[in-house]
Order: structure tokens, then C-alpha cells, then sequence
């Protein structure tokens, strides 16, 4: 639509943002300050006078004192164990899984869905636009995406604990999850999700391969999370996670998000390069659990695209600012000195890297890419002063001192979910009320249900 004001025309536009230092991966801080969305798409960046002067904005946004960068993608999640933080906190491996299996088993629908809005409303208010999601009961999590705004990569969770008799069923509980949401809702992406290749049987893994390259739906599972997995691996097959996936052939002509991709081999990497995998690297849950610091600079230096995620909040927080901080101090402590990793390298881990592994155009602010943005908000003392130029600490404040809770508006194919730190499209205190009934009953539940023997909970 233009309109035509003196000799000069006018463009409509949905939502101009102004007076903002622009900051991304590609590009480091910019020379624009204003970006312009047109319906889900960011069409221009440029200087705010310029698009002032050729834009009828339905909508601006003064980002003064404020940093935009692209939204933060959580590349692996089970957001409905909102329900589930603390829980099962002082173990690891096996006695984890069986713990978790006890209280998941428990679960109905609307315990999903409630866990699930919860996820959501902390992801917005710590500036996650999008995330990858593997779960029970997805159709729950499906509507709670829907219903606040935000873009996922969703996947219901196929468990056969390796019986393979029960291959055949999770396989198609997973298909038509895919197949009822593929094209429905234009955030949401739909995925096929074993669950491990240790917990799941070689038929449910490769027949889940078959299926994704025949759909063209890209895959999602843990991949070389922990020693109890590694050791797993190597008794029933003789080798490393990998490359048993690789002998059944789950790799070939697939996407696949491998999560934690942490105890990897020399072969394994060699593996991996080859193929279109993409690590989903939670290191603060990681080291919670003490199963290792993930050394993010051998994964990409072997050529393999390396996103963050902060895994199910029993493990930690959904806020991946908070976690990419972790990230990058833990590279300086393992590599033994100081930026590792340069802060700009963990903002890409954050954003475009996520983005590409998911095959969604966002992650960067230029023309053409989703309108996901965030701005956080440096007027605060923790993140002065902010220096431009050549010595700048603009990266280095957002990575090292900000944290999610430093952002103050949300922006999610092209609508606002936070403003000034209001929450738009939910209503957080209903939700927590909700959210703290639920995981009573479920804790209690679980408390009086008896231990599972260790051959029911595992395989
Ligand atoms: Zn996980």
C-alpha cells in the first residue's frame, strides 16, 4: 500500500523499530539503527531518518538505549518439564532417565499443555522466538505454540526401549503427529523424534530414517549425551553411538539435530561432517548433571553447524542468554584462555546457527528474514558503559553480562509478544497458578508410586 504525502510516496509498513544499535552475527553491531517489518518479514534495515521518511509505520518502536539482535533459537528443549524443574536433581544418567520415565508416565494431556504454556511464557520473557521441542503428548505442546506466539520445531517422542514389538506403534504415533501439523500452523515445524539410539531399538531408529527421508522431515534425537550411554552403546554394539547410526543408515540423505553431541570420537566427527547433522549443544545442563563440558571448538572446527539449547528445564533454565554465558565461559576454562570462543561466534551459536539447523530464514536482521527479534535492554548497570568503535564491548556486554532477563521486547513473525517487559500474548500468573496445581499432584503421584525395577525403566 503507498500513499502519497506532498511529492513524496509513501510505503506502508507494519512496524518500524528506531533509535536501536542492531546487532547480529553476520555483521557484528551495524551502521543502520532502524529496521522495518512488513507482515512476518523484516524488508529493510537501513538508517531511521531514511525509512522514516519513506514509511507509513502502523506501529514504531522507540529502541532507544536498547540493543536488537535476532531472536534466540533453543535448539533443544522438552518444554513441558517446566513442570519437572528440580526434580530428580542429584542424578544422573540411568537413575535420571528412570526417575523421569516414572513421573512422565503420569502425565495426561492437559499436564502437557499447561507445562508447556508455562515453557512458553519463560522462553518470551527471556527472548527466545523459537525453539526445538522433544515430548509426549505433543499436540498439547502444538497448541500452547499456537496460542502464544512463539515458533517451534516440534517432535513427539518415539521410546520403544528397544522392544521392537513396540517399534511399529511409536513410529506412527510420531508420523501422524507430523502429518497432522505439517502446513497447519505457518510457526510450527514438524520433525520425527526417536528419542536416543540407546533407548530406542534398531528398528524403530531405522525405520524413523526411512520415514523421515521418504516425508522429507528432518529428524531429532540425543546423540553421545553421557558415559552411561557410551558404555550402552559399546556392550550391545560394539562401537560409539554414531557409528552404529550410521551403519543402519539413519544419517544418509537425512537433516538430523543431534542434542548434546557430547562424547563424541575423531571418527565419530568425521562421521558427522560428512552428513547434514547439526550439534544441539546444551552445556550448562550438561555440566549440571556433571557429565562433561561440551568443547564446542573441536565440533566446529571439524565443519559441523553447533546451536544451543538449554535442555528440559529439570536440567536448566530456558533462558538461553543465561546458558550461552555459560557456553562461552566454559570454552575459556576448558581451552585455558579467554575468548575461546569470540562472543560473536556464541551469538551465531544462539541464533543463525539454530535457524539453519531448523532450514528457518531467521537468526540474522536483514531484508527478506522472519521478523523474530529481540531488544534487550542495556540502560541497566551491569551492561554500562556500551563503546562503539574500534575497541567496542558491545558483543562482550550482550555474551558476558546480559542475561535473558535484560530483555524488554519480544517480536515473533512480526508480532509483538513482550512490550517493555509486558507480556502480550499470556497471562504468566494465571499460567504459574495453573503450573504449580499440576506439578503438585504429579510430585505427590510420583511419590507414592513404587520404584520402577531398573529392567522396566530401562532397557
Ligand atoms: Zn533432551
Amino acid at each position: 500500500m503507498t500513499h502519497r504525502i506532498g511529492r513524496r510516496k509513501m510505503q506502508h509498513c507494519d512496524l518500524l523499530v528506531r533509535n536501536a544499535v542492531l546487532v547480529d552475527a553476520p555483521s557484528g553491531v551495524h551502521q543502520a539503527d532502524a529496521l522495518c517489518v512488513v507482515g512476518n518479514r523484516i524488508v529493510e534495515i537501513g538508517r531511521g531518518e531514511d525509512l522514516a521518511a519513506r514509511y507509513r509505520p502502523q506501529q514504531t518502536l522507540d529502541a532507544s538505549g536498547r540493543v536488537v539482535l535476532p531472536g534466540l533459537i533453543n535448539a533443544h528443549t522438552h518444554v513441558s518439564a517446566t513442570l519437572f524443574r528440580g526434580y530428580a536433581a542429584d542424578v544422573a544418567g540411568r537413575g535420571f532417565l528412570e526417575r523421569m520415565w516414572r513421573i512422565e508416565s503420569l502425565l495426561g494431556p492437559e499436564d502437557v499443555y499447561v507445562g508447556a504454556l508455562a515453557g512458553c511464557a519463560e522462553m518470551i520473557r527471556h527472548g527466545v522466538t523459537g525453539f526445538a521441542n522433544h515430548f509426549l503428548h505433543m499436540d498439547q505442546v502444538a497448541r500452547a505454540v499456537e496460542e502464544t506466539g512463539l515458533r517451534a520445531a516440534l517432535s513427539r517422542t518415539m521410546l520403544d526401549r528397544q522392544e521392537p514389538s513396540l517399534a511399529g506403534g511409536e513410529l506412527a504415533a510420531g508420523i501422524a503427529f507430523a502429518e497432522r501439523w505439517q502446513g497447519r500452523c505457518d510457526r510450527i515445524t514438524p520433525m520425527l523424534g526417536p528419542h536416543a539410539a540407546y533407548t530406542c531399538s534398531d528398528r524403530l531408529l531405522r525405520d524413523a530414517a526411512q520415514e523421515a527421508r521418504r516425508r522429507r522431515l528432518a529428524l531429532h534425537l540425543h546423540v553421545a549425551e553421557n558415559a552411561y550411554e557410551r558404555r550402552l552403546m559399546f556392550q550391545r554394539t560394539g562401537t560409539t553411538t554414531v557409528i552404529h547410526l550410521q551403519r543402519l543408515g539413519f544419517f544418509d540423505d537425512n537433516r538430523v539435530l543431534g542434542a548434546h553431541s557430547l562424547m563424541l570420537s575423531d571418527e565419530d566427527l568425521r562421521v558427522l561432517m560428512r552428513h547434514d547433522f547439526h550439534a544441539a549443544v546444551c552445556v550448562a545442563g550438561k555440566m549440571h548433571r556433571g557429565h562433561g563440558i561440551a568443547d564446542l571448538r573441536r565440533l566446529l572446527d571439524a565443519g559441523i553447524n553447533v546451536c544451543l539449547g538449554t535442555d528440559g528445564p529439570a536440567s536448566d533454565r530456558l533462558d538461553l542468554l543465561a546458558g550461552a554465558r555459560i557456553a562461552h565461559i566454559a570454552q575459556n576454562y576448558l581451552h585455558g584462555r579467554p575468548c575461546a570462543l569470540e562472543p560473536r561466534t556464541i551469538l551465531h551459536l544462539a541464533t543463525a546457527a539454530g535457524a539453519d539447523a531448523l532450514h528457518w530464514p531467521t537468526g540474522r536482521l536483514a531484508p527478506g528474514q522472519w521478523a523474530d527479534f529481540i531488544l534487550l535492554d542495556t540502560d541497566q548497570a551491569h551492561l554500562r558503559p556500551l563503546i562503539h568503535g574500534p575497541q567496542s564491548n558491545v558483543l562482550v556486554n550482550i555474551i558476558h553480562y546480559a542475561t535473558g532477563a535484560d530483555v524488554d521486547t519480544v517480536v515473533v513473525n512480526g508480532r509483538i509478544l513482550m512490550r517493555k517487559r509486558e507480556m502480550l500474548s499470556v497471562d504468566t500468573r494465571e499460567v504459574l497458578d495453573r503450573l504449580q496445581r499440576h506439578a503438585e499432584r504429579l510430585w505427590h503421584e510420583a511419590a507414592r508410586s513404587p520404584q520402577p525395577r531398573s529392567d522396566d525403566a530401562m532397557p
